[in-house]
C-alpha cells in the first residue's frame, strides 16, 4: 500500500468517526453522561478550577466511546483549557504582539479532537 492511500483511508477514518461522534453526542444517552460527568466532577474546570464561562466535558480517550465511565474517562474543562489540552489555540484571545506567528495551516484534525471539534460545530449553529 502506497502512502497516498494511506493518507486517503486515514482521511475517510476521520471522517467516519466525526460522523459518529456527532450523532452519539446527540443521543439521550450521552445527555446522561454529561450530566454524570458535571455531577462527579462539579461544574468547575478540571485544570484551572474556574467555575465561569462555558464548560465543556472532555474525552480523556475514545477507546470507550459509547460506553465511557465519567469518572475515569471524562474531564470537566473550561474552553481555554479545553484548546490547550487538544494543543489548539484559543481564537478568541488576541494574539500576544510578543510571538505573533503565522497562522499554521490547518490539517485534518486528529481524531482525538473530536469533542473539541463538536463544541465548535454547536457554536456555529
Ligand atoms: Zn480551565
Ligand atoms: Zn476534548
Amino acid at each position: 500500500m502506497t502512502s497516498e492511500n494511506d493518507r486517503e483511508l486515514l482521511a475517510q477514518t476521520r471522517r467516519l468517526m466525526r460522523d459518529l461522534y456527532d450523532a452519539y453526542l446527540q443521543t439521550p444517552a450521552w445527555y446522561k453522561k454529561r450530566a454524570i460527568a458535571f455531577a462527579i466532577h462539579g461544574h468547575r474546570c478540571d485544570v484551572c478550577g474556574t467555575t465561569k464561562g462555558p464548560l465543556q466535558v472532555h474525552h480523556r480517550h475514545y477507546r470507550t466511546l459509547g460506553r465511557e465511565d465519567p469518572r475515569r474517562d471524562l474531564q470537566v474543562l473550561c474552553r481555554p483549557c479545553h484548546c490547550e489540552t487538544h494543543g489548539i489555540e484559543e481564537e478568541a484571545r488576541p494574539p500576544s504582539p510578543s510571538k505573533r506567528r503565522r497562522k499554521k495551516r490547518r490539517p485534518e484534525p486528529p481524531v482525538g479532537r473530536l469533542d473539541w471539534l463538536w463544541e465548535q460545530n454547536q457554536k456555529r449553529k
